[in-house]
């Protein structure tokens, strides 16, 4: 883990009934868990208000996915004002699963994340390529290019507010404060298939990196860069220890909550 607080988010995707969640619910309010680590969990909508009536204050709440501006006349979409009003926290957008399994494509995602951020909820901004991508050897562009769409929508939304401000990118956006990068390599997630600690580390540099040629130093170092795709509470340690992995994105075993806390509590 990097000099960054250490942020562990729990994705429930499309699982759970009353009853699952209640019960995972009492698991997280038993568990033990270090101080020193923000902790996220992200429901499916209809279970957030039952989650945030019984789950102690300590985990925030994410939501899965927003819509991209002022809710209207936009069936089944979800908007940024409602979660607030329900007391979420965060929203996950970009994961891999929206883009590919629904077909959410970087605009989009961009514009979404753009608007949750106008409106001061914090984005969990997940980004990663595809196993034909790493093994034609674009990992690092396909990663940079989903970053951009995030970043270059960041700076727009800036401008709504400062329409002085011209730079190309964001290297004052205040914004920046409430944006973890996840980074979920799409192989890796759902599959029992974890990327190895050095996989892992190394596109958390190549992100880091990036971030601080197009945006900012300060950006780069202080912004968290997570890893998600099958975390569990036995390869977490070692993926906490590299330097620049500041947290897990996890899905599958964000359901059972010891193991969880396991994974919470691997900070190091
Ligand atoms: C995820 O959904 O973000 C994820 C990483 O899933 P899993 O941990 O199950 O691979």
């Amino acid at each position: 883990a990097g000099s960054g607080k250490f942020f562990v988010g729990g994705n429930w995707k499309c699982n759970g009934t009353k009853d699952s969640i209640s019960k995972l619910i009492t698991d997280l309010n038993s568990s033990t868990l270090e101080s020193d680590v923000d902790v996220v969990v992200a429901p499916p909508f209809v279970y957030i208000d039952q989650v945030k009536n019984s789950l102690s204050d300590r985990i925030e709440i994410a939501a899965q996915n927003s819509w991209t501006g002022k809710g209207g006349a936009f069936t089944g979409e979800i908007s940024v004002e409602q979660l607030k009003d329900i007391g979420c926290k965060w929203v996950v957008l970009g994961h891999s699963e929206r883009r590919h399994i629904i077909g959410e494509n970087d605009q989009f995602i961009g514009k979404k994340a753009a608007y949750a951020l106008s409106e001061g909820l914090g984005v969990i901004a997940c980004i990663g390529e595809l196993l034909e991508e790493r093994e034609a050897g674009k990992t690092s562009d396909v990663c940079f290019q989903q970053l951009k769409a995030y970043a270059g929508k960041f700076t727009r939304a800036h401008k709504h507010t400062h329409t002085y401000f011209l730079s190309p990118f964001p290297d004052a956006v205040p914004s920046w404060d409430k944006i973890v990068v996840a980074y979920e390599p799409v192989w890796a997630i759902g599959t029992g298939k974890v990327a190895t600690p050095e996989q892992a580390q190394e596109v958390h540099v190549a992100i880091r990196d990036w971030l601080s040629k197009n945006v900012s130093a300060e950006v780069a170092s202080k912004t968290r860069i997570i890893y998600g795709g099958s975390v569990n509470g036995s390869n977490c340690a070692e993926l906490a220890k590299q330097e620049d992995i500041d947290g897990f994105l996890v899905g599958g075993a964000s359901l059972k909550g010891p193991e969880f806390a396991t994974i919470i509590n691997s900070v190091t």
